[in-house]
Order: C-alpha cells, then sequence, then structure tokens
C-alpha cells in the first residue's frame, strides 16, 4: 500500500502528543495502523480525515535543473574551501538522522539512501542526481588503500532534494507540502523547527 498520511493530521497529532508526553514513534505508528484500517474499509469510523493508508508518506523531492545543480554544486564546495571546512557537528548530526535514520529511535533510513557501488558499505543520494562518486557519498568510505572521512555530509553548505533537516535548503513539513514527509516530521518532533533553522542554514 502507498498512499500518504496528511502532514498537517501528523503535525496537529503530533503536536497534541508532545503536551501529554507521548513518544512521536508511537503517534506515527498510531496513524498509520488507522490508515491501514481505512484502507481495508473507508467507510471505516474514527478514520482520521485526510489519511491514506499505512503507506509511508517519503514527500516529493524537488528537482534541480543544470543550472541549479552546478550552483549548489559550486556552492557547496566553495563553502569547503582549501582547508576542508566542516559543518558544525549538531548540523551534522540532523543530516545524519535525515539521511541514514536511528534504527534505535524507530526512525528508518531515508528512501532515496543507495547502497554504494564504487565504494561499498557506503551510501549515495538517489534524489540529487548527482549520482555514485567519491564526492556524493553519505559515509566514510575506503579508496586507494585509505579513508575518507570528508562526505557529502560535512560540507558547510550542501543541500537536499527533499529539503530535510541539517540541509541549507531546510524547509519544515508546514513550509512546504510537496516535501512534506514522515520522517521529516519525527525529527522536527524531537527537536523543533526553530533548532533545526538555526543549525541548518546559519
Ligand atoms: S540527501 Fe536528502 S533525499 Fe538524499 S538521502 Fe539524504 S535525506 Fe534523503
Amino acid at each position: 500500500m502507498n498512499n500518504k498520511i496528511d502532514p498537517r493530521k501528523i503535525a496537529e497529532e503530533l503536536q497534541k502528543a508532545k503536551f501529554k508526553g507521548i513518544p512521536a514513534a508511537e503517534v506515527l505508528k498510531r496513524l498509520r495502523d488507522e490508515a491501514d484500517a481505512k484502507a481495508i474499509d473507508p467507510k471505516k469510523e474514527n478514520a482520521p480525515a485526510g489519511v491514506g493508508t499505512a503507506g509511508e508518506n517519503n514527500g516529493t523531492p524537488i528537482k534541480q535543473g543544470l543550472m541549479g545543480k552546478a550552483k549548489s554544486f559550486a556552492e557547496a564546495m566553495v563553502s569547503r574551501g582549501l582547508n576542508d571546512n566542516r559543518a558544525a557537528p549538531e548540523t551534522v548530526s540532523l543530516r545524519v538522522l535525515s539521511c541514514h535514520g536511528d534504527p534505535d529511535k524507530g526512525l528508518p533510513p531515508c528512501p532515496k539512501r543507495m547502497d554504494s557501488v564504487k565504494f561499498p558499505g557506503s551510501y549515495y543520494c538517489g534524489a540529487c542526481g548527482c549520482g555514485d562518486k567519491q564526492l556524493t557519498q553519505l559515509t566514510k568510505f575506503e579508496t586507494g588503500g585509505k579513508i575518507v572521512d570528508y562526505t557529502k555530509l560535512d560540507y558547510p553548505k550542501v543541500t537536499c532534494p527533499l529539503e530535510m533537516p541539517g540541509f541549507t535548503n531546510y524547509k519544515s513539513n508546514q513550509e512546504n507540502a510537496k516535501t512534506a514527509n514522515d520522517r521529516k516530521q519525527f525529527i522536527e518532533f524531537n527537536n523543533s523547527v526553530d533548532y533545526i533553522k538555526s543549525k541548518s542554514n546559519p
């Protein structure tokens, strides 16, 4: 099943749960279960309005043209500079959550994250259109007998097609319904949009 859960509904439910101290993972599971029930019987009472099925709402990646990609790449390279400048640790932590998730907290990896073929054990973003290259790896990797620990997540300025937390072009679920998704909602619930904004594009 692949229906979407209305991000506004998720935001509303998470807000209520926050006051009551209910974990976000519990709320998301309930919404998915309710969506499942509604998919089986669309007339079922108590199914939340605007909720689809248990399918994840993964959002729709923004597509950049050639010029946009070149601009983003140039900005990332300039921000790295000649001295391998790095984003702040808090920023990188948010990006790690966005791309790799946190299994201990029930946050799965981004569905756009792809296994690298060129650098086994590493990953690259399958949505940005840059492919599986040395400069696009999302984790440290080995090449030529050396460990490269400067990854795409370390650049002071770097963008994400889903405008996820930690990335320079971050937009909250409320700000852009197109890229809104369940995983972003989860991270926003556990951190706060203001905090994420201050770390994503300081
Ligand atoms: S950069 Fe964005 S879209 Fe790509 S894997 Fe990371 S979170 Fe997903």
